[in-house]
């Protein structure tokens, strides 16, 4: 099935055209500066996008689209075909994804309208942690807090940490439903999964993807009252916390620069700021590796994916060189590899297979929408 996927932000809308049945990209493309003057709005980036499909698929047509949603809220578990009203139950959960979900909503109602005929289908990015047990959802607060605003932990990236068990469960030969690992999905933004019986157990973002590992911008775990203290000092604002914390913390906060790669440089060449932002980083996942191990009952697989997870090898050993502790080792040759197959990295003798499986989030969204499609 020829699937349209669209991942629509408020100034941007990527998207890929995927053939399911051969697993192709027959195109992708960036329509950017939505809302400036040559772009006025997601109707017209739609009209660039169709250009582009006409130019390049000629007669075929696309049967359907699928669309990537980042927060579906305690309410959407699966993906789901969309209607009119779940574009509008997207758009109220806006409150806990207020830069993205009327993001997505808009680029949903632009195809609704040009394409009214077209089963669409939405794919949340939260869906995949909806099997986390309550203990570990909830935060030690109020109940007002969780009952009235929502404050539990949903996690993101999930699509991509669905993506990536089911291949690690293959590469191993392990049946999926009895498989367990510790996923660390490390891009800009990053997040591990704890999988048991090859569902989410835990995650590392929580309420929103600030929560957990230090990332590109973020700070991931820290002290609420870092927060509370500054703001009640009257040292920094509350907006000026969130930008600080989102936007100037992580690798950037540490050592200057949020791209892993010359963070990996500039400590090779003896930068005191990158060398500890790499320490804390990889600290901190490995903390996580730990707990999840624990948490999942013995993981049979460590995994790493995105942008870091699987081109950075110098991170990876950074990693995996605090695991002792677990009997895990490297096989160095592996590790170092330049190569966009899933594949083990870990030495013979590792007492856990470490695994580089690269992600595929359009790939797992054109399957959902194609199975969607063929369904409703
Ligand atoms: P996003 O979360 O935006 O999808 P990606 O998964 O593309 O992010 O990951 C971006 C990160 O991956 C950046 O920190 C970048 O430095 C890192 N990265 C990408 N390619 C390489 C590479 N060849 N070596 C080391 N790091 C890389």
């Amino acid at each position: 099935m020829l699937v349209l996927v669209i991942n629509s932000g408020s100034s941007s809308l990527k998207y890929q055209v995927r053939e399911t049945t051969t697993e192709e990209v027959l195109l992708s493309g960036l329509v950017e500066r939505i809302g400036e003057a040559e772009v006025p709005d997601h109707a017209a980036a739609l009209e660039t996008v169709e250009a582009h499909l006409n130019r390049v698929l000629g007669d075929r047509a696309i049967e359907a689209v699928g669309h990537r949603v980042v927060h579906g809220g305690e309410r959407f578990t699966t993906p789901v075909l969309i209607t009119h009203e779940i574009v509008r139950a997207i758009e109220r959960l806006a409150p806990l994804a207020p830069l993205h979900n009327p993001a997505a909503a808009l680029g949903i109602r632009a195809l609704l309208e040009k394409w009214p005929k077209l089963p669409q289908v939405a794919v949340f990015d939260t869906a995949f942690h909806r099997t986390l047990p309550e203990h570990a959802w909830r935060y030690a607060v109020p109940d007002d807090l969780y009952k009235l605003h929502g404050v539990r932990r949903y996690g993101f990236h999930g699509t991509s940490h669905d993506f990536v068990t089911g291949r690690a469960a293959e590469l191993l030969g392990i049946e999926r439903g009895r498989f367990r690992a510790v996923i660390a999905h490390l891009g800009n933004g990053a997040s591990v999964t704890a999988i048991r019986d090859g569902r989410s157990i835990d995650t590392s973002m929580g309420y929103t993807p600030l929560e957990g590992l230090v990332m590109g911008t973020r700070s991931g775990d820290l002290d609420a009252s870092i927060v509370t203290q500054l703001v009640i000092r009257g040292e920094y604002t509350a907006e000026e916390m969130d930008r600080i914390l989102n936007k100037d913390s992580g690798l950037k906060g540490l050592s200057g620069d949020n791209d892993m790669r010359s963070v990996v440089e500039a400590a090779a060449e003896g930068h005191d700021g990158a060398e500890l932002a790499l320490e804390v980083a990889s600290y901190r996942l490995q903390k996580y590796i730990g707990g999840y191990h624990v948490a999942v009952g013995g993981a049979q697989a460590i995994v790493f994916t995105a942008g870091i997870g699987e081109n950075s090898w110098p991170f990876r050993q950074r990693v995996v060189d605090g695991l002792g502790a677990l009997g895990v080792t490297l096989d160095q040759m592996s590790n170092v590899e330049r190569s966009q197959e899933a594949r083990i990295i870990s030495g013979p003798d590792s007492a856990i297979p470490v695994l580089v499986v690269p992600t595929d989030e359009e790939s797992e969204i054109a399957r959902a929408t194609e199975e969607l499609a063929l369904a409703g």
